[in-house]
């Protein structure tokens, strides 16, 4: 007997919502991107049915021959683009990329150091509610009050102290370049392992126009799905170290490399089967970021990203750290609006197709849950073709909606000049 299984019509009129959700709208959130379509066609590809625990050449199915390639050829890829050593594509997530370094290098109950959730960290870098901070104990850096940047002599200080077995760099919401070298030489002095978590400007980094951590840092992780513009998922780096034998022993006494330990760590540690039609869409996603035109759309990132951030302060805002570097920025609503939180600027602006997210302000008078802060990037609009031009008019319209939250012809006017400016662009420009 033969079935023909109806289709699924809800999700598909779904998925056509959400596109037409992400065509109509300004999407300003820092951490989302829009892929190409040859990436969202690896991803909903036959590599879906395959299970493949383990790494090219050691697995534990059979039929892995295929998938096998496209891990290598993923790895192989990631490595150049980095000028990495070794890389591990499976992670499912950034979160999980973060635990299986952290299950890797600590021992539960162990110290590490990482900049504090509302100063711009991540819920992985050792947040109460999180593994990182329920099977570790995390001691935190910040940035510094007056000028928003990460405060080193903090951060040197808390080190010495405390002695950490590891130290975390990288942000969430954090718009300027880090100091990787001077971390290295305060982890290098105190015996630590040096992490750097660049998921946000892991793009801009793969086009050279930020310093890269592989060069400096023991171990890097990242999302893939970020300024990368590769599928949803995480990555594990290494350079130099990753040779360099790991003080834990095995049972049988043996002392393991770093990689080694770091993939056991992802599998089987904290995964099983890799999802390899989403490493595939990631070996796609990474010969696109090893092409000349993606440097021209990471300089437009950057580009666009400074002109926002000007365009904000023109008009009272304050933009934490006075600007920005990468393709983010952090703005305290309150100088302009003390009455107005995050979470209302946030609710409001989508009404109006615009969107962003509420943020923590470093010192923040606020609940997570409120917040005085919201972030934007300029990652998703870049790969929609806005260029500098674009940015001034999109925070008028931002501007407007803020200075206005109650009025509902404010926000009708807005919402018809969003959907009318971005029926011009194609999601995927590039
Ligand atoms: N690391 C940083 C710095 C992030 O900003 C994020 C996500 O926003 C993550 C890790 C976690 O990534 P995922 O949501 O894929 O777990």
């Amino acid at each position: 007997m033969i079935y023909f299984m109806k289709r699924d019509d809800k999700i598909f009129e779904l998925i056509e919502k959400e596109h037409q959700r992400q065509l109509n709208g300004i999407e300003l959130i820092a951490s989302e991107n829009f892929v190409s379509e040859q990436v969202m066609e690896a991803m909903g590809s036959y590599m879906t049915n395959k299970y493949a625990e383990g790494y090219p050449g050691a697995r534990y199915y059979g039929g892995c021959e295929v998938v096998d390639q496209s891990e290598s050829l993923a790895i192989e890829r990631l490595c150049k683009i980095y000028d990495a050593e070794y890389a591990n594509v499976q992670p499912h997530s950034g979160a999980q990329a973060n635990m299986a370094v952290l299950m890797t290098v600590l021992n539960p109950g162990d110290k590490f150091l990482g900049l504090d959730l509302s100063h711009g960290g991540h819920l992985s870098h050792g947040s109460p509610v999180n593994s990182s901070g329920l099977l570790y104990e995390p001691i935190a850096y910040g940035v510094k009050e007056d000028t928003g940047l990460v405060d080193y002599e903090m951060m040197e200080a808390q080190a010495r102290e405390h002695k950490p077995k590891l130290i975390i760099g990288g942000a969430s919401a954090y718009s300027r370049e880090w100091d990787y070298a001077r971390m290295r030489r305060l982890a290098d002095e105190i015996g630590a392992i040096l992490m750097i978590d660049m998921a946000h400007p892991a793009g801009l980094i793969a086009a050279g126009l930020l310093d890269n951590p592989v060069k400096h840092a023991h171990i890097v992780t990242s999302t893939t799905h970020k300024t990368l513009r590769g599928p949803r998922g995480g990555i594990i780096l290494m350079g130099k170290d990753f040779d360099n034998p790991w003080g834990k022993t095995t049972p049988k006494g043996v002392i393991r490399k770093m990689s080694s330990l770091l993939n056991s760590a992802v599998f089987p540690g904290v995964q099983g089967g890799p999802l390899e039609h989403v490493i595939a869409a990631k070996a796609v996603s990474f010969l696109e970021a090893l092409q000349p035109e993606y440097i021209e759309y990471q300089t437009q990132v950057q580009k666009n990203a400074k002109t926002m951030a000007e365009a904000f302060i023109a008009r009272g805002y304050k933009v934490i750290s006075g600007g920005t570097d990468n393709h983010s920025m952090l703005i305290d609503l309150r100088t302009k609006f003390p009455e107005l939180t995050g979470k209302v600027a946030e609710n409001t602006l989508v009404k109006a197709d615009i969107t962003i997210n509420k943020n923590m302000v470093p010192f923040d008078s606020r609940s997570p849950f409120q917040t005085s802060g919201i972030r934007v990037g300029t990652a998703a609009l870049s790969t929609r073709g806005l260029k500098e031009e674009h940015m001034a008019p999109i925070v008028d319209l931002i501007d407007q909606v803020l200075s206005d939250v109650e009025s509902e012809t404010t926000l009708n006017e807005v919402k018809t000049k969003v959907n009318e400016m971005m029926s011009k662009f194609p999601l995927f420009a590039f």
